[in-house]
């Protein structure tokens, strides 16, 4: 069974703070992987971007966007052909409904503005911390931490917290990373998670923070 590594958060926050600014080194450009142009646009996206790659709901919001520009398009349209414009993202039923639902719900409880606050935007059908944080993150500019699987992933090998559920894992890098970093730190472990420490063999002979991670070379703990 793989070995879990004990958290010690002062010593995690105190490595958070050399590692981070070599990944912002080696990685400036890290940000968000899909396209939108505003909040309604990223909540759609990231609703279809579960069980997707970011790739593939490029090429379908590219189209989709062009069709759909405001709540009332998704409002007015019919069920059955949205199904049919968002269904090589998979899962497109059960997307379909949550996000005319959200619609309906923005509509009627937020005066047609997709809400910028954690508590409002998990009211949203299909909306949960992931999604919301990545909303008040990168649409709104309002600090959150994104647990994907590239953050659960790394947090666990970086020794920064032993949980895997991703909303405990939120709540212990909420306390070890300053406010006004979480979104950057968000981009940049999932930037490295892609790049260098996959999730099956992690390249640690090329990782950059190598010298900060308690697990490089340890395949015990991956
Ligand atoms: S040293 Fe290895 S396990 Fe640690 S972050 Fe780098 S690639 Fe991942």
């Amino acid at each position: 069974m793989k070995k879990v590594l004990k958290v010690d958060k002062k010593e995690a926050a105190g490595r958070i703070k050399k590692f981070l600014p070599i990944l912002n080194k080696t990685y400036p450009d890290a940000k968000i992987a899909l396209n939108f142009k505003n909040p309604l646009e990223l909540l759609i996206a990231t609703i279809l971007s579960a069980q997707c790659t970011d790739v593939r709901v490029n090429i379908v919001t590219k189209a989709l966007f062009q069709k759909y520009k405001s709540i009332k398009d998704w409002i007015k349209t019919d069920i059955s052909e949205i199904e049919t414009d968002i269904k090589s993202t998979g899962f497109y039923r059960n997307k379909a409904k949550n996000i005319k639902n959200a619609c309906i719900a923005i509509d009627e409880k937020f005066g047609g503005k997709v809400p910028n606050t954690m508590e409002e935007l998990v009211t949203l059908p299909g909306v949960g911390r992931k999604t919301a944080n990545c909303v008040l993150g990168d649409a709104f500019g309002i600090p959150g931490i994104t647990c994907d699987t590239h953050v659960i992933r790394l947090s666990r090998r970086l020794g920064l917290s032993d949980n895997s559920d991703p909303v405990k894992l939120e709540f212990d890098l909420a306390e070890i990373v300053s406010n006004k970093d979480w979104t950057l730190f968000s981009h940049l472990i999932i930037t490295h998670g892609r790049n260098v420490c996959n999730a099956r063999k992690p390249k640690c002979q090329d990782c950059e923070i190598a010298k900060y991670c308690p697990s490089a070379n340890n395949p015990e703990l991956w």
